[in-house]
Formats: structure tokens, sequence, C-alpha cells
């Protein structure tokens, strides 16, 4: 099955709580997947609204995931481990109220430390913040994502050797940033099955991806552009997903956002007429392909 959807309140809805958010992006984008964004800071979302994210999602069958606040960082000192740990607790308790499959997480930087004590780092408080949640029978799992820059942890295979490590933990395929850290290495068919097939040990069922155009220079990423300005094609991606019949949520992250979430999913039903012959499609369902 694929979800398309984008990260937080569409641009174009007037209202600009998550509440009218959710019922935006079903209602009038008819699109089936939304990340709500505790980017800058965590504002406390009211029970209320949480309890009317998860009835609306429910109802409207559309996938809630939270992206808790950027700064974290899980490799840090004793100060910045704990203030992590709250942001990611109280994250992922307001994205259990919410029912949210996953809560984002940049899981840290490597500062002084080598790669090796950062990933030690990592997979330990990872695996503590994953037992804490587990203790307060909180359901949403940790999504680790692929970082866009050097000096960040976050590499593809460093993703994948702290969830081999910490089983209660998924990766989250930002393709924009994997694709700026290899300096736009994401161009051919080839290039996203080597990517499928790093995180294959982790035997995932369903994979949370993040798509924008990137500006990116050294290895390193500038800023998030629309689909069509960057340089890294969609539609290999899209071809992949849909030869494997791949279980995949498409959260638009370009400055775009919806926009750009609508365009994916026009590739996505482009691809799967081509496939089928026929002059519609549903990219919800897959089976006939
Ligand atoms: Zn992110």
């Amino acid at each position: 099955m694929i979800r398309i959807g984008q990260a937080g309140i569409p641009l174009s809805c007037k209202g600009r709580t998550n509440k009218d958010g959710i019922v935006y992006t079903k209602k009038v984008l008819d699109l089936d997947a939304i990340e709500i964004q505790f980017v800058r800071g965590l504002y406390v979302m009211t029970d209320e609204e949480a309890q009317f994210i998860r009835d609306f999602s429910e109802e409207n069958d559309v996938e809630v995931h939270v992206h808790a606040p950027y700064y974290i960082n899980l490799a840090g000192d004793e100060d910045e481990i704990k203030m992590s740990f709250e942001k990611i607790k109280k994250s992922a308790q307001m994205a259990d109220k919410m029912g949210a499959k996953t809560v984002v997480i940049h899981p840290g930087f490597y500062g002084e430390n080598s790669e090796k004590k950062t990933m030690k780092k990592i997979i330990k408080n990872t695996k503590k913040i994953c037992d804490t949640l587990k203790k307060e029978k909180i359901k949403t799992k940790i999504g680790l994502e692929t970082m866009g820059k050097q000096k960040v942890f976050g590499s593809i295979d460093e993703i994948v050797e702290v969830c081999r490590n910490v089983k209660d933990a998924v990766p989250v395929l930002d393709m924009g940033h994997i694709h700026a850290r290899c300096n736009g290495c994401l161009k051919e068919r080839k290039d996203f099955e080597d990517i499928f097939e790093k995180v294959k040990p982790l035997n995932l069922n369903h994979y949370l991806i993040h798509l924008t155009g990137v500006l990116y220079e050294n290895g390193n990423e500038y800023y998030h552009l629309p689909i069509k300005k960057g340089d890294m094609p969609i539609t290999p991606l899209i071809d992949i997903i849909l030869d494997n019949k791949y279980n995949v949520t498409l959260i638009s992250e370009s400055p775009l956002l919806e926009h750009d979430a609508v365009y994916i999913r026009l590739q996505v039903e482009k691809a799967i007429m081509k496939r089928t012959g026929k002059e519609e499609a549903n990219y919800r369902d897959l089976s006939d392909l």
C-alpha cells in the first residue's frame, strides 16, 4: 500500500491548527498521511486536540506520524541527553495519544567523539528511550531519520546499524538527506535499490519515506527545494515501490508541502497507468499490478 501526505499543516489550509491540517489533508487534498511537526519546540497539544486527531484518523483512514523537535542529541553530554530524553518522551506521549505510528527524531551529533563512540552512545540511549516508552505502554515507534550533513550522525548505514541493535526503533528514509550526504548519488533506479538493500536485514513491513528536492554542496545539505527544482529524480523510486509492492508512506517535506505531495501522487498514478494501460489509477490499492 502507498500512502501520501505532507509534513505539517498544508500551506493552503486557512486554519492553522493540526486539527485543521488533518481534516484538510483528507477532505480537500484527498491525501492519506500527515506528519505532525513539533520541530520548533514542543508546544503542548491539548488532550482534546490529540483525541480529535486520533478519532479523525481512524474514521477517515489517515495515517499519522509525528516529528519531534529538531535539536536532540543522544550522543551529547549528560545534560543534552537528559534534555533529549524529555523532548522525545513528551513527543512520544502526545504521538501515542494521537495514535501516531512513528515519532521521528534526528539522533545526534559526533561532536568531539569518533564515529564509533557516537554510534555506541546513540545505540545505548536509543535503547534506553525505547525501554522507557515500552514501560509507559506507548505504542508509537521511535523513527531515526537519515541526516543530510557530514557532521551530523545519520548516514543510511549508521541508521541501519542502530536499528539492528535496537529492535523497537525503525529507520526513516529521508531521501533528500541521503542524496545530499552522498553529494547527489541518487540518480538511477539502482541507487535507490541500494538503499532498500541496506535496510533489508531489518525485515520491515513498512517504510516511512521523506521526499523533497534539496540543495547541497560537498556532501552537505543547504536547504530544501521543490521536488522539480532539485536533481534527485523520484520516478525510479516510485518504480521500485510499485515493482515490489512495498508498503510505504511518502511524506513531502518540500517547501511546496502539499503541492509536492499532490505532485508525488500524480507521478505514482502515472506510473500505475503505464503499467495497467488504464486511464485511471488507484494508488492506495496495488493488488492488480
Ligand atoms: Zn527531520
